[in-house]
């Protein structure tokens, strides 16, 4: 390299730095090399180091997004087997995981059914495809939140705490139904389903579609406003069927033969 060339590489550094472009600091050089080599116009040059930085800049992004959503380890779509639960169509999750037909809107979604049946795992995966499609999700246990939220009202931060979960186009509350006694005597959960109503979304996961929510809120009156805002704009999928845990033990009971992953109903009950 020229002395001419080095001094500009240097000058170029710190003036990539002062611009935030970090993703063009570390490839120019060889994007440069290949646009000098195969004689590339400049304008073509200028749009492959942006193009570059901006592809970086999604990366960083979805990764940052991945971080703060805590979703359950290796629960993804691709290992959830939809043949377990007929009740559930994949196409219709799958235009689910694109996002925009109800999170803009702040639609939400219920899964209902029985311990083992795959509601946090799809819970959990849900969101992990809508962070893949740039959305922003938090996935919580129910009664975690609930106990934060209740910290926040004590010291008079319930509102600001409501307000910063505003950045989740998506929160996941796992297993509603586990919120005990003493964290229903304050209605935290009612102000954060109301602030949300029609313009954030929220995903809960519950054992029992409704009958036991009066054991969740302080009063009726308020478990009938908080259901009613919750359903008004929802899609609900119930998966009621036998505990997948359950299955996969009765599997690995018959000994080797089959794969427990491959467990269904017709596999476990023959006709
Ligand atoms: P729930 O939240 O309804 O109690 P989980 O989602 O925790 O149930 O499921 C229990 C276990 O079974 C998890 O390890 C989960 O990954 C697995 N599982 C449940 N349903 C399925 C499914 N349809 N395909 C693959 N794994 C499943
Ligand atoms: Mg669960």
């Amino acid at each position: 390299m020229k002395t001419n060339s080095v001094v500009d590489a240097a000058r170029l550094s710190l003036l990539l730095n002062e611009l935030r472009l970090p993703a063009i600091k570390v490839m120019w050089p060889q994007f440069a090399e290949q646009a000098d080599k195969e004689g590339w116009p400049a304008a073509r040059f200028l749009a492959a180091i942006i193009e570059h930085e901006l592809a970086e800049r999604d990366r960083r992004r979805i990764e940052r997004h991945l971080a703060e959503a805590r979703l359950l380890p290796g629960k993804t779509l691709d290992t959830f087997e939809f043949d377990a639960v007929p009740m559930i169509s994949k196409a219709q999750v799958m235009a689910i995981t694109a996002g925009d037909s109800w999170l803009e809107k702040g639609a939400n979604l219920l899964l209902f059914g029985p311990p083992g049946g795959g509601k946090s795992h799809l819970a959990s995966a849900i969101g992990l495809a809508l962070i893949e499609n740039g959305w922003r999700v938090m996935f919580t246990r129910t009664t975690d939140l609930v106990q934060k939220l209740q910290v926040a009202r004590r010291e008079l931060g319930l509102e600001a705490a409501i307000n910063r979960l505003d950045r989740f186009h998506l929160l996941i509350l796992d297993d509603l139904a586990y919120v005990t006694k003493d964290q229903a005597e304050t209605s935290v959960l009612f102000e954060l389903i109301s602030a949300r109503y029609e313009r954030r979304s929220m995903l809960i996961t519950a054992n029992q579609p409704f009958g036991e929510w009066g054991k969740i809120f302080p009063d009726p009156a308020m478990t009938l406003a908080a259901v009613d805002r919750l359903v008004h704009h929802a899609t609900i999928f119930e998966l009621n069927v036998e505990s997948y845990r359950r299955r996969e033990a009765i599997e690995r009971k018959r000994g080797p033969g089959r794969p427990a992953s491959f467990a269904t109903p017709a596999n476990v009950a023959p006709d």
